[in-house]
């Protein structure tokens, strides 16, 4: 018998109690209904309905583009994008009025169609791809949170509990004892990792501010900087080189080969990113390990990098070049080329977690950035767990969803001027 028609029935014999039973008549049942109502709605997701997307902009490391999906069952899932999200409130209300009605734990169906419908509109790269990024995450948010299991679960489980941290950080001077007394604090802080920017635009060596070749000072500065910092940090910590892409063909092959002796785990984007077959020049010429991808998208992009074989380690920015379940397919497809992922991440703690699901996801995940060591007071705050990063280390949340809270208040103290805030 269906519960409301026990209800009923019993309602019927009770009216004949009278007045006397009135008040146990009136209490009946309130226990379970309450019972009903607080059951998390969770628990019908075929039901479950995106009703609206709103989205946030903050001012951090450039723009962060934070997007929050709303559901008829009062779930919220949170998602973020960052680099190429400048000028895109247009474009993230119209992604979100694709989403209306739609069932949001069809994450891959709904990332597909958004892609799709901007095949002639640029959903090949840049800022078209950098919002669906945003909203994939906040789609694997909803998704684990309406089911009540981690995203990394939904994504076939993990292979690692912790994601082992990069750290990126700075000096402010080109002594090399500078970066060297930098790298050990970094190291003593718990970090197996650190990166540091060799790329340096007021070098007075440079003798042209146009021409991208590096001169004989600026090559003697960099190498007196990376020997200092291997000679204070040991052979043990990891050490990556950025150039930002800043210097042409020659100078990579001549920066990569002088740093041969000092073991790094990668020298970053040598040059610009789009010219795959001179990063194959600059890979070939070298026993330093060339790394790129921050600057490219969707796994073709990284399809290419890899068939051209034009570095030997990836670094997708995974609240950018795709979300979640595209860094997975980027992960996966790297492992067929033993090529390792070391992804960019430039993102909010939130962001920072949602990625250390997706990394745990495949096996050849090698370390994450994490870029806020100039600024962490102000980045915890972000979320309103305690801090993520311990000892080098994130370790993936068994939450439901990204498994942290956005701490919304906080985005608003920074948040950008002139844009709705979540409105
Ligand atoms: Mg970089």
């Amino acid at each position: 018998m269906a519960l409301h028609e026990t209800r009923r029935s019993f309602f019927k014999k009770s009216a004949v109690a009278g007045t006397a039973g009135a008040a146990i008549l009136a209490n009946f049942g309130s226990g379970l209904q309450a019972a009903v109502n607080n059951t998390p709605q969770s628990s019908n997701p075929s039901a479950l309905r995106i009703t609206d997307l709103k989205c946030a902009y903050y001012r951090g490391h450039g723009t962060h583009l934070f997007v929050k999906i709303f559901t008829n069952q009062d779930i919220v899932g949170y998602g973020e994008g960052m680099d190429a999200v400048d000028g895109t409130y247009n474009l993230v209300q119209g992604m979100g009025r694709m989403l209306v009605r739609r069932n949001p734990l069809d994450v891959n169906r709904l990332f597909e169609d958004i892609r799709r419908r901007g095949f002639f509109g640029g959903a090949q790269s840049g800022i078209y791809v950098a919002v669906m990024t945003a909203i994939d995450h906040a789609l694997w948010d909803l998704a684990g949170k309406a089911l009540g299991l981690p995203i990394y679960r939904l994504l076939g489980g993990k292979f690692r509990d912790k994601i082992r941290i990069y750290c990126d950080t700075a000096h402010g001077s080109a002594e090399p004892s500078a970066m060297a007394a930098e790298a050990v604090k970094v190291k003593n802080m718990g970090y197996s990792a650190i990166k540091f920017d060799l790329d340096w635009a007021r070098d007075p060596h440079k003798l042209d501010a146009y021409n991208m070749t590096a001169s004989p000072g600026e090559v003697e500065r960099m190498v007196n900087q990376v020997a200092a910092t291997r000679e204070a940090i040991g052979p043990y910590v990891d050490l990556c080189l950025d150039m930002h892409g800043r210097y042409d063909l020659p100078s990579g092959i001549r920066v990569a080969q002088a740093l041969e002796p000092y073991t790094l785990m990668w020298l970053e984007e040598p040059i610009p990113a789009e010219n795959l077959n001179s990063y194959r020049e600059i890979t070939e010429s070298t026993s330093t390990p060339i790394a790129t991808g921050e600057n490219h998208y969707l796994a073709h992009d990284f399809l290419k990098i890899l068939e051209n074989k034009a570095a030997d380690i990836i670094q997708p920015d995974l609240h950018k070049c795709g979300g979640v379940g595209e860094g997975q397919r980027i992960g996966n497809l790297a492992n067929l080329y033993y090529v390792p992922v070391g992804n960019h991440c430039v993102a909010s703690p939130f962001g920072a977690m949602s990625a250390a699901h997706c990394c745990a996801s495949f096996p050849n995940h090698l370390c994450q950035e994490w870029h806020g060591i100039g600024w962490a007071d102000r980045w915890n705050t972000l979320i309103e767990e305690d801090p993520i990063i311990q000892d080098g280390y994130i370790t993936v949340s068994d939450k439901p969803g990204v498994g942290v809270t956005l701490n919304e208040d906080a985005v608003k103290k920074n948040a950008v001027k002139g844009l709705p805030f979540f409105e």
